[in-house]
């Protein structure tokens, strides 16, 4: 039977992780995808292989073109065709009004967010149109909709952008047999909040959100799974909001 092979980009810590350590208890080969943390990425990727699942740790910074076409080129070298890609990898930059937001930190967002979602979608959609199947997950974010004042602005109409392309391409691809869809997470407790200056930001945000308590990394990766999975053989375009009612 076909093996399942999955990219997870980002996989190295927070809800990447937990999608990965989920995919290969679902029956994925994993391919942990990382930028900096190859200690982390290499240690999830033994959990990985100690569900019994395939798993190699790659570096590609997915806002680099050339580091796209190498993470698919050597996930499929060394784990054969690519059946479904997490586009996960993602970074807020420090927390601020758009006032004080340096370009730097702009250009940075825009382009891990949503052009690094871009290239990996089209590098996957090259691979899997001809083979007639795939599955695309993005993880955008409930930002996209709440728009983020005072946190950062770019950051949610980055992730507006990713749902948006996730639309586009779901009805782009599912000729081609690809289903593409998204996660949209709301507060949830990982190192990103601490990455952006405000490491208590998930604990204090309790009190705005209807369950009041932030997600755990588990909870979004169920999700991802699900739309991963046969179960969601008809949902394609869609936009799935795991934030605990906010
Ligand atoms: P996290 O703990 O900060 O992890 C981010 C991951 O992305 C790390 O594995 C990091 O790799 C990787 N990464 C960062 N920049 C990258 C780049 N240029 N190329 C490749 N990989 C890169 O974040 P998280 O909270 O798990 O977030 C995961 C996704 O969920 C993101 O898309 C985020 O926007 C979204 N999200 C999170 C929340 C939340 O509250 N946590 C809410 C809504 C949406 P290294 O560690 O190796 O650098």
């Amino acid at each position: 039977m076909k093996r399942l092979v999955t990219v997870v980009t980002g996989g190295s810590r927070g809800i990447g992780a937990a999608v990965c350590r989920r995919l290969a208890a679902d029956g994925h080969d994993v391919v942990v995808g990382y930028l900096r943390d190859a200690g982390a990425a290499e240690a999830v990727a033994d959990e990985v292989l100690g569900a019994g699942a395939r798993s190699l740790a790659l570096r590609a910074d997915t806002s680099v073109e050339e580091d796209v076409d190498r993470l698919f080129a050597l996930a499929e070298e060394r784990l054969g065709p690519v059946t479904g890609l997490v586009n996960n990898a993602g970074v807020t930059g420090p927390l601020g009004r758009l006032a004080d937001t340096a370009t730097a930190d702009l250009r940075q967002v825009l382009d891990v967010n949503l052009l690094g979602t871009l290239l990996c979608s089209r590098r996957a959609a090259q691979l899997m149109a001809p083979r007639g199947s795939g599955v695309i997950v993005n993880v955008s974010s409930a930002a996209a909709t709440l728009g983020s004042p005072g946190e950062y602005v770019h950051y949610a109409a980055a992730k507006a952008g990713v749902d948006a392309l996730t639309l586009g391409l779901a009805r782009e691809l599912g000729p081609d047999g690809i289903r593409v869809n998204a996660v949209a997470p709301g507060v949830i407790d990982t190192e990103i909040h601490a990455a952006a200056g405000d490491p208590e930001r998930a604990a204090r945000a309790a009190a705005a959100i209807p369950l009041r308590r932030p997600g755990r990394a588990e909870e979004i990766a169920a999700a991802v799974a699900w739309l991963m999975s046969p179960d969601a053989s008809y949902a394609a375009g869609a936009v799935l909001r795991v934030s605990g009612g906010r």
